[in-house]
């Protein structure tokens, strides 16, 4: 490993990436802007690997292929918050893994995650630890219904969470979750969602993108717009949120940090839902709209540049192109101020995001 680790990358060098996704995709195609070569390492084909550099399709629990893989670059970063921490610690003995390992342990457990971020003081949903029925009864009880059950591990798109209106519903919950740990979190009634997206340099500098407001279809991401319609005070307190957690977790790279606006409640106005240690599919407008995109500022952050200005020049509406969305391609294609990513995936499915457009427009005040 290079002695000096703050030092920054060399043009030329390479940025190792844990996982095969679109997201690595477009982090390899920063980084090849930026001079940077990438190995991706992936444990299925994905769309990353068509832009990098070299591959290895390995297990993430192959510890021997995951230091190799170590051994041939310069830094490590990853693109999906669930790379075992055994993986991360091994690939760290060899080489800088940023953002660090427990950026990964506090995101991959809900409830570490909720632990973490409630003792920073700040407002996350009233929750509790559920194991079984009788600590979901309790959990319940203290929580208030109606409620969300959780499991703590390897959820997204809303997948692995049960809505519960009534006592009733608490048995079979549990067997829908198939008994997993879980939390119990009461139902936050919020106006909208918004997410903020900040990002670290190793020496500590912070940038931070407008937040935009994000809706879902089928439980998965649909659009994220900015401006956001979040009132100034509140935007700015948004981000100083998501730039105390970054701090907190000593965090180099791009952070996502989701957030329910409560509206003046006379409480907390802004409560968070959950964060990424990652880019995030709710920054994708940056990439069209700002001066520098996510993609490129996380390059920069592990690589130890200066970070690009995250000031966006622009209006943008993102639109996920899920499943079958992706064959109107050619009309987007068309049409003037629409900026289309399509991710190479060559089978549509149900859910399956296969790309996502840009639409922008003159900057308006917000
Ligand atoms: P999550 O997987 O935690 O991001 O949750 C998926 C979606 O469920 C969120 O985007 C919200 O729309 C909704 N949701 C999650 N947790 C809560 C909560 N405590 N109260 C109200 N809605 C929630």
């Amino acid at each position: 490993m290079n002695a000096d680790v703050t030092a920054p990358l060399q043009p030329g060098s390479t940025i190792g990436i844990l996982g095969g996704g679109q997201l690595g995709r477009m982090l390899a195609m920063s980084a090849a802007q930026l001079g940077f070569r990438c190995h991706v390492y992936s444990d299925v084909p994905g769309p990353a690997l068509d832009v990098a550099h070299s591959s290895t399709i390995g297990a993430f629990d192959d510890l021997a292929r995951i230091a190799d893989f170590a051994r041939s670059v310069d830094v490590v970063t990853y693109e999906f918050e669930n790379v075992p921490l055994r993986a991360a610690a091994a690939a760290q003995e060899i080489a800088p893994v940023r953002p660090g390992p427990k950026a990964l342990d506090v995101a991959q457990d809900r409830l570490t995650e909720k632990t973490f971020i409630s003792k920073l003081g700040i407002p996350v949903a009233p929750f509790a630890a559920v194991g079984n029925l009788s600590e979901l009864q309790a959990a319940a009880e203290r929580v208030g219904l109606p409620a969300i059950l959780k499991t703590r591990r390897l959820g997204y798109d809303g997948k692995g969470q049960v809505r519960l209106e009534s006592a009733d519903a608490l048995a079979g919950a549990i067997d829908e979750i198939r008994g997993a740990p879980a939390v119990l979190e009461g139902f936050v009634a919020f106006q909208y969602e918004v997410s903020v997206l900040v990002v670290r340099a190793v020496d500590g500098a912070i940038r931070v993108y407008d937040p935009p407001i994000n809706t879902h279809r089928n439980g998965i991401l649909d659009t994220s717009v900015v401006p956001s319609p979040l009132p100034a005070a509140h935007r700015k307190h948004a981000e100083e949120i998501a730039s105390r957690i970054a701090l907190a977790l000593d965090y180099v790279g791009v952070l996502a940090v989701e957030m329910f606006f409560l509206g003046e409640t006379g409480g907390a106005s802004l409560v968070v839902n959950e964060i990424a240690p990652r880019v995030h599919n709710s920054g994708h407008w940056t990439m069209d709209a700002c001066t520098c995109g996510q993609f490129e500022n996380h390059i920069r952050a592990i690589a130890g540049w200066p970070l690009g200005s995250t000031e966006r020049h622009s209006d943008a509406t993102m639109q996920n192109l899920i499943g079958d969305d992706v064959a109107g391609w050619r009309e987007i294609a068309g049409e003037p101020g629409a900026r289309l990513h399509l991710y190479g995936k060559t089978e549509v499915r149900p859910g399956r995001k296969m790309g996502h457009v840009n639409r922008l427009r003159p900057k308006t005040a917000g």
